[in-house]
C-alpha cells in the first residue's frame, strides 16, 4: 500500500513560506511569482506574516495582565496591518475582508476572557496565537487566486492530530496521515494547490494546538510524511543553513548538504532556522531544502538522508543560551546504582526536559541544562526526590547556575577524525572562554559544552574560525561595507562628534554608520544604523540633562549590558568609542573579547590602575583587536601617536615635560599678564573652561590622569596615588561648599601675586606641568624661563615636550589646541577614520 501510494503521489512537493516570506504586500506577491515558477502537486504551508505572532502573544498577555485597553489597541493596529496587507496585493476580496474582520472579533471576545480568567493558560494563549497563520494561508490562497491559480485553504485542525499538548504538541503521525489522505487527495488530484496554516494542530476535545515556536517547519514535514511528498522546501530568508548563526558570524557559510542526524542535532541545540523536531518525520524517500525566497534560483541546502559527508570533520556549529546547568553533587553517590535514573526520573515527573547531561567518571556529580524558565521547577523536583539523601548528607546539594548556555559543535566526520574535541576546545581557550561543562555523545556526532552565556559569541567565533568553516561549502552570505559605530556616552564631546560625523563628506560619512547610544542608564540600538533624524533627537535629549533610558525605544541596562547585547548581532567592523567620563573596564574588556575595536577618549579606564590598563591593552592584542586612544591626552594633538612611533622606530623616550590642561594654561597665562588669581578662575569659569567645581581641576587630579597614561607607555609601572601631585586647592578649603569657596577666592591672591612676582624678578613664569619619565610621575607647579617654548604657551593651548635619545639635545615639541569638545571629539574622529581604514 504505502509503495503503491508512493509510486501515485511522487511528484507531491511542499512548501513552506516563513514570516519573513510573507512579511508585507510585496513580499506576498513574490509568493505567488515564485510558486508559479514550480509544477506537480503542490501543497503550501504558510507561516504567520512576520512578527505576527509575537504581537499576539503580547496582545494575549496584556490582557491576562488587566490593561485590556492596550490589547486592543494593539490588536486593532495588528488587524488594520493586515487589511493594509490585503489593500495593496490583488487579494482584496470581500470574503477575505470578512474573514479577517471575522477572526479580530474573535480575537476581542477572547482577550476580554483572557482579562476575566486574570492568567493567560496555555490553551487560551493557543488559541489567540493560532490565528496568525490562519489569516496567512487565507491571504496566499487569496492572492493565488486572483493570478488564476485555484487553490484552497485546508485548515490544520482538520488533519494534523497531535499529543494534545498546549504550546508545544508533538504531532501523531499515524493518525494524521488517516485523515489528511481523504482530505487532500481529490484537491491534488484536481490540480489545486492546498494552502495550509502552519504552527498549528487538533488538540484533545477540538481544541487547538501549536507546535512550539518555528512550528510552520514541523507542520511542512508532516505533511511531506503523510502524503509521501519527495520534496519538502522551506523558504526562508537566509541562503540554507549555515555553518552558524549569521547574526553570530558574518562570515558563515551555506552547507549545501547536511546528513538529517546533524541538522537535527544543531536545530536541538538552538540553530534557529528549523524546528527542532522538524526531522523527526522525515523519512528516507524525502528531500527537505531551505532555499532563500529571495533568490529562487540558489540551491540552498539539502537536507537528506544517505547525503555524502565529505570535508571538514566540523559542519556548522549552533548556540542555546538562557539555559540553567543543575548541579547535584555529593560524596554518597560514588557507585550507588541508580542516582542518575532518579534524577532524570524526578524532573520527567515535571515534565522538564533535559538537553546536556555530563556526569563526571568519579561520579561525585551529575550535571545537566534545562531551560531557565524551568530551572526552579527542577530544583524542587530534585530537592523532593532527594529529601532523604540531602539530610543524611549523601547529597551535598542541588545547585543551580542561572544564565549559561550550550554551544553544540556537530559534524558526523567527526566520529571519524580524532582530536577534534581538543582542536575545539584549545580554540575555545584560546579565546579565554571557560568552559563550564562538556559533554561528548556516544554518537560522535556532536560536541557541547556549557559556557557563560555572554561567552557564546566569542566562542562560536572562535571555533568557527579554527575549523576554517569560512571556507567551506557553497560561498559568502553577506555583503561587507564599512564599519559599525558604537557611542558610549553623549556628553560634551560625544554630542560634539555626532556633529563632526555628520558635517563629513558623504564618501567618508558612508563608510559607517552610528548603531548604538549608550550611556549609564541604557542605549539604543538599531542594527541597521540610527538615521541622522534620530541621532539628532538623542542628543537633544542628552542636552537637555535626560538620559537614554527615558527615550523611547531605549532598552534599560548597564554600559556592561549594552555590549553584551551589541555583541551578540552580526555588526560589520563594530568600533565601541568611549567618550564617557565614568569607569568603563568591564564594558571595554567585554568588547574586546567580542571581537569589537575600541577608540577611547574617557581617560579613566586607562589611568584607574596599572593591571586594569594593562589588561585592556593586552587583551586589545590576543584578541587582535585594535584601540587607539589618542584623545584622552592633548585632545586632538598627536601626543599619544607620535610617543608609539618614536618607541617603534628604536628612539627612547627620556622624558616628557607638558602642559597638558587647558584650564590651567589659561589660569596661569592670565596670571603672568597681572591679572588677580580670583578675578582669572572666575574668567575660566565664565568661559566654560573650568569643570562646574573649579577644584577639580584645580586639585590637579586630571592632569595626573593624562600624565599616568603618558607614564605607562614609557614603562611607569606605578599606580595613580604613587603619583605625586601638587594640589592648588588649600587644605581650608577642600570641604568647604563651592559658594565658600568662590566667596573666599580673594583670600588667595595675594600669595598667589607674590609667586607670580619671585617668578617674574627670576625671567620665570609659572606653569602647572606634568613631568614624566619611566621611573616617575609628578604634576605641580613650576617655574619655568618666559623664554622657554614652555613659557611661551598661552591661553589653553597645551604643549609637550619629548626628550629622547634622538631628540636630546632639541627637543621634539607638540603645542596647539588641547582642550575643549570640538578638538577632543576632532581627535576621537581622527581615531575612529582611521579603525574604519585599516
Ligand atoms: P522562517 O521565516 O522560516 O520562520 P526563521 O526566522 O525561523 O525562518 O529562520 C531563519 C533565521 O534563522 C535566519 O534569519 C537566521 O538569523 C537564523 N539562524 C540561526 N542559525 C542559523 C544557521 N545555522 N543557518 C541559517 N540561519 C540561522
Ligand atoms: N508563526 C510561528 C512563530 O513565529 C510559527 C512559525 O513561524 O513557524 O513561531
Ligand atoms: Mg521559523
Amino acid at each position: 500500500m504505502q509503495s503503491a501510494k508512493r509510486q501515485q503521489t511522487r511528484t507531491i512537493s511542499v512548501h513552506k513560506f516563513g514570516g519573513a516570506a510573507l512579511a508585507n504586500a510585496q513580499a506576498i506577491e513574490n509568493v505567488v511569482k515564485l510558486l508559479a515558477r514550480t509544477s506537480g502537486m503542490r501543497v503550501i504551508v504558510t507561516s504567520a506574516l512576520a512578527g505576527v505572532t509575537d504581537v499576539l502573544l503580547s496582545v494575549a498577555r496584556a490582557a491576562a495582565a488587566g490593561d485590556l485597553a492596550r490589547a486592543h489597541a494593539d490588536a486593532s493596529v495588528l488587524h488594520e496591518r493586515h487589511l493594509r496587507v490585503i489593500e495593496l496585493t490583488d487579494a482584496n476580496d470581500v470574503h477575505l475582508r470578512r474573514f479577517i474582520d471575522e477572526s479580530f472579533e474573535q480575537l476581542a471576545a477572547l482577550l476580554v476572557t483572557a482579562a476575566h480568567e486574570q492568567t493567560l493558560s496555555a490553551r487560551m494563549s493557543d488559541a489567540i496565537i493560532s490565528r496568525g497563520e490562519r489569516i496567512a494561508a487565507q491571504i496566499v490562497a487569496c492572492a493565488l487566486r486572483v493570478t488564476g491559480v485555484s487553490a484552497k485553504v485546508v485548515d490544520a485542525a482538520e488533519f494534523l492530530q497531535t499529543d494534545g499538548r498546549f504550546s508545544d504538541a508533538a504531532p501523531d503521525l499515524a493518525r494524521t496521515e488517516i485523515f489528511a489522505s481523504p482530505l487532500f487527495s481529490p484537491i491534488l488530484a484536481r490540480g489545486e494547490i492546498a494552502v495550509v496554516p502552519g504552527f498549528i494542530g487538533a488538540g484533545i476535545d477540538n481544541s487547538i494546538v501549536t507546535l512550539g515556536r518555528g512550528g510552520s517547519d514541523l507542520t511542512a514535514t508532516v505533511l511531506a510524511r503523510v502524503l509521501a511528498a519527495s520534496e519538502v522546501t522551506l523558504w526562508k530568508d537566509v541562503r540554507g543553513f549555515l555553518t552558524a548563526d549569521p547574526r553570530i558570524v558574518p562570515e558563515a557559510r551555506i552547507v549545501a548538504q547536511l546528513d538529517p542526524r546533524e541538522a537535527s542535532e544543531l536545530s536541538y541545540y538552538g540553530a534557529k532556522v528549523l524546528h527542532p523536531r522538524a526531522l523527526i518525520p522525515l523519512t528516507l524517500g524525502t528531500t527537505l531544502r531551505i532555499r532563500p525566497f529571495a533568490d529562487p534560483d540558489a540551491a540552498g541546502t539539502e537536507i537528506a538522508h544517505g547525503r555524502s559527508v565529505a570535508g571538514s570533520p566540523v559542519r556548522a556549529i549552533s548556540a542555546m543560551t538562557a539555559q540553567a546547568l543543575v548541579t547535584v553533587a555529593g560524596n554518597g553517590m560514588l557507585g550507588v546504582p541508580g542516582i542518575a535514573a532518579r534524577t532524570f526520573g524526578a524532573l520527567a515527573n515535571g515534565n522538564i526536559s533535559v538537553s546536556l547531561i555530563s556526569q563526571a567518571s568519579s561520579e561525585h556529580s551529575i550535571c545537566f541544562t534545562v531551560p531557565e524558565h524551568a530551572a526552579a521547577a527542577a530544583e524542587t523536583q530534585l530537592r523532593a526526590a532527594f529529601a532523604t539523601e540531602l539530610e543524611r548528607g549523601e547529597i551535598d546539594s542541588v545547585e543551580v547556575l542561572m544564565g549559561v548556555a550550550t554551544v553544540a559543535v556537530v559534524g558526523v566526520g567527526m566520529a571519524r577524525t580524532p582530536g577534534t574535541a581538543a582542536r575545539v576546545l584549545g580554540s575555545i581557550a584560546d579565546a579565554q572562554v571557560n568552559v563550564i561543562a562538556i559533554a561528548q555523545g556516544s554518537s560522535e556526532r556532536n560536541i557541547s559544552f556549557v559556557v557563560n552565556g555572554e561567552s557564546v559569541p566569542c566562542a562560536v567565533r572562535a571555533i568557527h574560525a579554527t575549523f576554517r568553516l569560512d571556507k567551506v561549502g557553497g560561498g559568502r552570505t553577506v555583503r561587507r561595507h564599512g564599519a559599525d559605530v558604537i557611542l558610549m556616552g553623549c556628553g560634551r564631546i560625544g554630542q560634539e562628534l555626532l556633529n563632526q560625523i555628520e558635517a563629513l563628506p558623504l564618501q567618508e560619512k558612508s563608510v559607517m554608520r552610528i548603531v548604538a547610544v549608550i550611556d549609564t542608564t541604557g542605549f539604543i540600538f538599531q542594527s541597521r544604523g540610527l538615521s541622522a533624524n534620530r541621532l539628532k533627537a538623542i542628543a537633544a535629549g542628552k542636552k537637555r540633562g535626560g538620559s537614554i533610558k527615558e527615550i523611547s525605544g531605549a532598552h534599560i541596562g548597564s554600559p556592561l549590558d549594552a555590549v553584551r547585547h551589541l555583541a551578540a548581532y552580526a555588526l560589520t567592523r563594530p568600533v565601541l568609542v568611549d567618550v564617557s567620563s565614568g569607569d568603563t573596564r568591564e564594558p571595554l574588556l567585554s568588547a574586546i573579547t567580542n571581537g569589537i575595536d575600541l577608540v577611547i577618549a574617557n581617560k579613566i579606564p586607562l589611568a584607574i590602575d596599572s593591571a586594569s590598563a594593562r589588561a585592556i591593552l593586552r587583551d586589545a592584542r590576543t584578541n587582535g583587536r585594535q584601540i587607539l586612544h589618542e584623545a584622552t591626552v592633548g585632545a586632538g594633538l598627536p601626543i599619544i601617536d607620535t610617543a608609539e612611533k618614536l618607541i617603534a622606530s628604536g628612539d627612547r623616550i627620556l622624558s616628557i615635560l607638558a602642559c597638558p590642561s587647558g584650564t590651567m594654561g589659561y589660569l596661569f597665562s592670565e596670571l603672568g599678564r597681572g591679572r588677580k588669581f580670583s578675578d582669572a578662575l572666575r574668567g575660566a569659569m565664565k568661559l566654560g573652561y573650568t569643570e562646574p567645581d573649579p577644584r577639580e581641576d584645580l586639585s590637579g587630579s586630571d592632569v595626573a590622569r593624562k600624565a599616568i597614561i603618558l607614564g605607562r607607555m614609557l614603562g611607569y609601572e606605578g599606580e595613580l596615588q604613587n603619583v605625586a601631585v601638587e594640589s592648588l586647592v588649600p587644605s581650608t578649603l577642600r570641604a568647604v561648599s563651592l559658594k565658600d569657596f568662590i566667596a573666599q577666592l580673594r583670600t588667595l591672591d595675594d600669595a598667589w601675586t607674590q609667586r607670580v612676582e619671585v617668578a617674574s624678578a627670576k625671567g620665570d613664569v609659572l606653569r602647572y606641568c606634568a613631568s614624566v619619565t619611566r621611573a616617575s610621575v609628578r604634576v605641580g607647579l613650576l617655574s619655568v624661563p618666559r623664554s622657554s617654548s614652555l613659557g611661551s604657551l598661552s591661553g589653553t593651548d597645551n604643549q609637550f615636550v619629548f626628550t629622547t635619545t634622538r631628540y636630546r639635545e632639541n627637543s621634539l615639541v607638540i603645542s596647539g589646541p588641547g582642550a575643549g569638545p570640538a578638538v577632543t571629539a576632532a581627535g576621537v574622529l581622527n581615531d575612529l577614520l582611521r579603525v574604519v581604514a585599516s
